[in-house]
């Protein structure tokens, strides 16, 4: 038995590279609840969680995972034996309805903690990983069609990514169409151009949008309509030519499952946040596995935390088909990481140190921190 001394969730604030425009908000600035697990060997575990434009997306924001750590998370954590996680998940699950992205954060944290003490990643730790690279596509959000179609070019040339994601809903179906076959038309067969309308579509307009969507050359559309409406995932599914993709629905095995059954998407986007942690993960990809349905893993725009936690997850999948979006870091002006993660070849290394494989750069943090007290603060003389 090592215990565990305490648990501290800090929020940091890094702004984007650019707006990053989605259907429900625009991002202009990610917020991370940064966990940090301090055993009594010495050893601390990282985790972290974040959402999409606050509450935007879904009913966990930065703000709220913080205090649902510091207050009802520590004093169950507190009395927890640091070398046995699942144990420690199991207890927080019995007091703990919900708060997956909070619950996710601490796992990682643990079983980082947990990989350092034994020398192993965190891949290993989940049953070991069948690919050291994780090919990872980068999301064309500006809004504006000639900026995207440079930004593309852009990361094609440095053979950063050669598959996009366009965040469409906001405006006009007719008009966001028109934008992704522009985009499509322009990059032709040297990408892959795929859409995220992040439930933004009634069904008939969904019906109409994806057929659209098919002729204008588009692989792949994800979430066209609400969370709720399995049925009509399902029947939308059963249309369209090209494959559908759930992602806001899919919050943990349970829906996985519910999804699977009533054959309501061809693709699951697996999130470690919204699955509620890394082995709910591994579940919804079991399932998906089982069902035959195709897998991505999904971001919620993590910073180099949870992008590596869930590099980690993607790494033991036995098929990952439409890759990843695990591009969180590079969409910060900060980076976090003492060492920058490894994007090279449209495709991101999966670290091979013990744990998560990573470190922090503390001054970075210090000076990222909501709470930090920064230069404006004039020091009295000695
Ligand atoms: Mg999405």
């Amino acid at each position: 038995m090592i215990g565990i001394d305490r648990i501290e969730a800090v929020l940091l604030d890094v702004p984007t590279i650019r707006p990053h425009v989605l259907a429900m908000a625009t991002m202009r600035a990610q917020v991370v609840c940064l966990v940090r697990i301090y055993c009594a060997d010495g050893v601390i575990g990282l985790g972290e969680a974040t959402t999409i434009g606050g509450l935007g997306y879904g009913p966990e924001s930065p703000e709220g995972i913080k205090l649902a750590i510091d207050t009802y998370f520590a004093p169950i954590i507190a009395a927890c034996d640091a070398t046995r996680p699942a144990a420690a998940m199991a207890r927080l699950a019995r007091h703990i309805v919900g708060n997956h992205f909070a619950k996710c954060a601490v796992e990682t944290a643990l079983l980082d903690a947990q990989g350092q003490r034994l020398g192993v990643p965190v891949s290993e730790l989940l049953g070991g990983r069948l690919r050291d690279r994780l090919p990872v596509l980068w999301t064309l959000a500006s809004g504006e069609t000639a900026r995207d179609i440079e930004e593309a070019e852009r990361m094609i040339a440095v053979r950063r990514h050669n598959v996009f994601k366009l965040k469409i809903g906001k405006r006009a179906l007719e008009d966001d169409v028109a934008h992704v076959a522009a985009i499509k038309q322009a990059l032709g067969q040297r990408a892959s151009v795929r859409v995220d309308v992040n439930m933004a579509w009634d069904e008939p307009t969904a019906a109409r949008g994806i057929a659209m969507l098919a002729d204008a050359g588009c692989d792949l559309v994800e979430q066209p309509i609400s969370r709720t409406n399995r049925a009509g995932m399902a029947r939308l599914s059963a249309s369209s030519r090209i494959p559908v993709m759930a992602d806001e629905a899919l919050t943990g095995p349970a829906s996985a499952y519910d999804y699977a059954v009533d054959a309501a998407a061809h693709v699951f986007a697996v999130k470690i946040e919204q699955s509620g942690g890394l082995l709910a993960a591994r579940q919804v990809q079991a399932i998906a596995d089982a069902a035959g349905v195709a897998l991505y893993g999904g971001t919620m725009l993590e910073a180099g935390i949870g992008t590596i936690a869930s590099a980690h997850v993607f790494a033991t999948f036995p098929a990952l088909a439409f890759g990843t979006e695990l591009f969180g870091p590079l969409l910060l002006t900060e980076e976090i990481l003492s060492e920058p993660l490894d994007y090279a070849d449209f495709s991101l290394g999966v670290p091979d140190g013990p744990g998560l494989g990573i470190a922090l750069d503390e001054d970075r943090v210090a000076f990222l921190r909501r709470d930090a007290v920064h230069a404006t603060i004039s020091i009295p003389a000695a």
